[in-house]
């Protein structure tokens, strides 16, 4: 993953643009990623598909033309979708179209300029007092035309048409954290999902620019968004916080309580934040003509570090080992979705007996055996039909994973069988 992160950093993204196929184009070397363009034009919901963005080169030169700002040297440089610009001004006429940051003198901060035409360019503020007053020459060699909105799609099937959504952005330059993390942990669990030998679920994979990209998603989908059961947005999950969990709008859908469960026993810091209208795209997923019980899965929220949307965002910022731990925490949420099942005891009257039965020697002698048969007799006092495996294990208070495994054994020992829609 993080080599994929190092791959990706040097691209210009943008919300349109050649940046994010060629970002597409290397994930579909990892999974089978289906990339969709929508023409600038169309009309989704209250936006409008803006025009394509792409940029070749830009720069501010001083009077002995040496360039001082250099697209080349950061993407940041320039303020995304700044429109073509080449002229000469002084350095006050200059001044209103640069950014920095006061109060971290080295860093170069992100800007955009998405919907509203305006150019500029962005650098360290210890650079940016080092300007004498002269003449600069000021070129951005960008162009905003008529082309196409892009995103990637990766669709793996499952036994059920019910799905699970997992949504990234794929919009922003040269930064680590957010977003190349979330695209990384993203391709990283469809192959993983892939490579599953079952499926209960679908897994619908998107890799969007943000804000419009899920806004015109929703628009191209809208008759098929009730097959969403279950959605995780993933962003920033390459830092070395505690993880986060910001509920869906509903606040008790099951992916809610999952995230809880998963929480609970993880052995790491964690928050669980309740719903709230800002954020990554689990905004639109969860606008009131949606409510789509999606919640979304991070570290550091954004906001929250003072790298975010710098250069200091950088690839020291993330580490292989919290991008990798953030997969495993995904892995587990999916392990849990799949097998989050109901069961009925084939012997509710009384308590069978176990010992007859070769269960405490099927649950071994070890210093986790009292454990192992509370775990037992609180899976058999619950399998009513009525309790899922993740019901269980929140009123145990017992890993689900464990859970399973005792649900597995009491089946293979003929005392639990799946319910149906019956029960
Ligand atoms: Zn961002």
């Amino acid at each position: 993953m993080y080599g994929l992160i190092e791959e990706l950093y040097p691209i210009c993204r943008s919300i349109t643009g050649e940046g994010v196929r060629d970002t597409l184009r290397i994930l579909q070397r990892h999974i089978p990623l289906e990339i969709q363009e929508v023409p600038s034009g169309t009309q989704v919901f209250d936006w409008t598909v803006p025009k394509e963005w792409n940029i070749h080169d830009a720069y501010v030169k001083d009077f002995k033309g040496k360039r001082i700002i250099d697209f080349q040297q950061s993407n940041l440089h320039v303020v995304s979708y700044s429109h073509p610009i080449h002229a000469r001004m002084r350095l006050a006429e200059l001044t209103s179209h640069l950014y920095s940051l006061p109060d971290r003198p080295d860093w170069i901060p992100y800007r955009t300029s998405y919907y509203n035409e305006d150019w500029g360019f962005c650098l360290s503020h210890r650079q940016l007092e080092q300007l004498a007053d002269e003449e600069y020459e000021v070129c951005i060699d960008s162009t905003l035309t008529d082309g196409a909105l892009t995103y990637g799609e990766c669709f793996i099937a499952g036994s059920s048409t019910d799905e699970v959504l997992i949504s990234c952005h794929i919009c922003h330059p040269s930064l680590c954290n957010d977003n190349l993390s979330g695209i990384a942990v993203a391709t990283y669990l469809a192959a993983h999902v892939a490579g599953l030998a079952q499926r209960r679920y679908s897994y619908r994979f998107l890799f969007i620019p943000g804000t419009i990209g899920s806004i015109t998603w929703l628009a191209r989908n809208e008759t098929n968004v009730r097959h969403i059961r279950h959605g995780l947005v993933v962003t920033c999950v390459g830092d070395g916080g505690g993880f986060t969990y910001k509920k869906s709008r509903r606040g008790n859908a099951e992916i809610d309580r999952v995230m809880a469960q998963v929480f609970r026993h993880c052995g790491k810091d964690y928050v669980m934040q309740d719903f709230f209208p800002y954020g990554y795209d689990e905004r639109q997923y969860c606008s009131p003509g949606f409510d789509l019980p999606v919640g979304c899965l991070m570290r550091s929220p954004h906001g929250s570090f003072p790298e975010y949307h710098t250069s200091a965002d950088n690839l020291d910022f993330v580490q292989p080992q919290y991008v990798q731990e953030s997969l495993e925490l995904y892995q587990e949420v999916v392990e849990v979705l799949e097998h989050n099942r109901r069961y009925v005891s084939l012997n509710p009257k009384c308590e069978p007996q176990l010992g007859r039965r070769g269960l405490y020697s099927a649950i071994g002698g070890d210093s986790d055996a009292a454990k192992k048969q509370l775990t037992m007799l609180w899976v058999l006092n619950l399998a009513d039909g009525n309790h899922s495996l993740l019901a269980m294990a929140e009123r145990a208070r017992i890993p689900f994973g464990q859970v399973r495994e005792m649900v597995q054994i009491l089946e293979r020992h003929g005392l639990l069988r799946e319910a149906t829609s019956e029960d």
